[in-house]
């Protein structure tokens, strides 16, 4: 495969941008990333001609793959021909706000920002205005953007910056916990409860190989920051209209946040965020209320007619079943393959998110019959819950070089494009096809 263009263009880039990209994951393929020239249906084609089944689409924003339908198109056209934006309300930013509302269940207001990050920022300031409390807690390897707030690591009792440029003294107001873990939620209650403004987390770990929370872990969050006047955050950036369809994720699990971040597919591949909640909460934002929040671009129309479109096409087209389909096809493939080839292996994933766990260790393989058939749901009667990843710790033990190193390299090399690392989900898309379903189990084959 040639790469000369992608090459020559890395060069440049170093020149002129730190590690030569805008977002750090970019360059974590080495010995450097290939260059999208463009996108056809759910294929990327590089600088260098070569084409890819994508099964990164953006990082998740983009649900309908990469030639958008003429009716989405179309208008994401038409509004921005008719001038980029101007500082003052569009009605396109209504009726996205209104489809929110109609179809989310937490979600009685929304506020449009113009990333996942800035959403999470501003979340975070909002349970602190409401609440009158400073301090949050996270989940370990819990990912929620480039923030001072989250880029915590550590645990509740000596929390640390995980980036360089944090004082200590921001991070001290972040208590990081492992998801899935029950009796670590109640204890940093237990000592902090009176001071915690809210639990932040995903209501699936998506950002770190894709863990499901265990029966009842949801439910107890809700109950817990309940008892003590915490708010409950989903950061849904990624399983908002991703997982559930168009209810999200919490109404996959029928549990219901205070409060819910949005980005990624919210704006149809355009840059977006949004938070999204009770109403009484939602509306100490200013100016209806003292916490201050603002953006000279947030609810671009461009954006909005995007986001809206993508959603509209959604409803009334068989986008979540055909995406879903494919997700389970995957995964059950997968499953076959691993209980073959490497049965410590563990596929995870629901809906249109997929990936395989490098995990070293698995049940005996007379008991793979048995186990769940497309993803881990953390299902206690399956024969490799014992084994499963529960939380971010137990997803760093696995062969993680293994993936990064030679795995994902030989999936390019048979023109399959999965997410740069072990950590990052793998995303189906409307445009996505059985064929490269297909094709893409074939070259895991080969690679594993
Ligand atoms: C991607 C992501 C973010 C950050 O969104 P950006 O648009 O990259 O700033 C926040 N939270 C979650 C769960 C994400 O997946």
């Amino acid at each position: 495969m040639n790469d000369d263009q992608s090459r020559a263009l890395y060069d440049r880039a170093l020149s002129v941008m730190p590690g030569g990209v805008n977002s750090a994951v970019r360059a974590a393929i080495e010995p450097y990333p290939f260059f999208v020239r463009k996108g056809d249906g759910g294929h990327v084609i590089d600088a260098d001609g070569n084409r890819y089944v994508d099964w990164v689409m953006g990082l998740g924003p983009l649900l309908l793959g990469h030639d958008l339908p003429e009716q989405v198109r179309a208008e994401i056209q038409r509004t921005a021909s008719e001038g980029p934006m101007y500082g003052t309300p569009t009605e396109v930013e209504v009726d996205l706000a209104e489809f929110v509302v109609r179809h989310v269940p937490s979600v009685e207001k929304i506020r449009f920002v113009n990333s996942g990050t800035e959403a999470t920022v501003s979340a975070v300031r909002l349970a602190r205005g409401y609440t009158g409390r400073n301090k949050i807690v996270v989940m370990q390897g819990g990912y929620h953007g480039a923030q001072e707030s989250t880029l915590v690591e550590g645990d509740a009792e000596n929390p640390k910056p995980s980036s360089a440029g944090i004082p200590q003294s921001f991070a001290e107001h972040t208590l990081p916990v492992p998801f899935n873990d029950e009796e670590a939620m109640r204890d940093v209650f237990e000592n902090h409860g009176d001071d915690i403004a809210a639990v932040l987390t995903e209501p699936i770990l998506a950002n770190y190989g894709i863990v499901h929370p265990v029966e009842g872990y949801l439910e107890t969050l809700r109950e817990i920051t309940d008892e003590h006047d915490s708010l409950l955050i989903f950061d849904e950036v990624i399983t908002g209209f991703r997982v559930g369809g168009l209810g999200c994720a919490q109404s996959h699990f029928g549990v219901t946040p205070d409060v819910t971040t949005f980005g990624k597919i919210v704006g149809g591949g355009f840059p977006v965020g949004a938070i999204g909640g009770r109403a009484e909460i939602i509306e100490q934002f200013a100016p209806s209320g003292p916490v201050f929040q603002a953006g000279t671009f947030s609810g671009h129309p461009v954006t909005m007619a995007a986001g809206l479109e993508t959603l509209q096409f959604a409803a009334e087209n068989d986008v979540y079943e055909h995406v879903n389909r494919l997700g389970d096809r995957l995964r059950s493939g997968l499953t076959d393959i691993l209980a073959d080839q490497a049965p410590n292996y563990t596929v995870v994933g629901t809906d249109s998110m997929f990936k395989v766990i490098f995990t070293r260790e698995g049940p005996s393989a007379g008991l793979l019959e048995d186990q769940c058939d497309a993803g881990c749901v953390q299902d206690p009667d399956c024969p490799r819950y014992d084994y499963c990843p529960k939380n971010a710790a137990d997803v760093k033990r696995a062969e993680t070089d293994r993936w990064r190193r030679l795995f994902w390299g030989q999936m390019k090399d048979q023109g399959v494009f999965l997410s740069q690392n072990q950590f990052e989900s793998q995303f189906v898309s409307y445009a996505h096809t059985e064929e490269d379903v297909d094709e893409t189990l074939e070259a895991y084959k080969e690679a594993l």
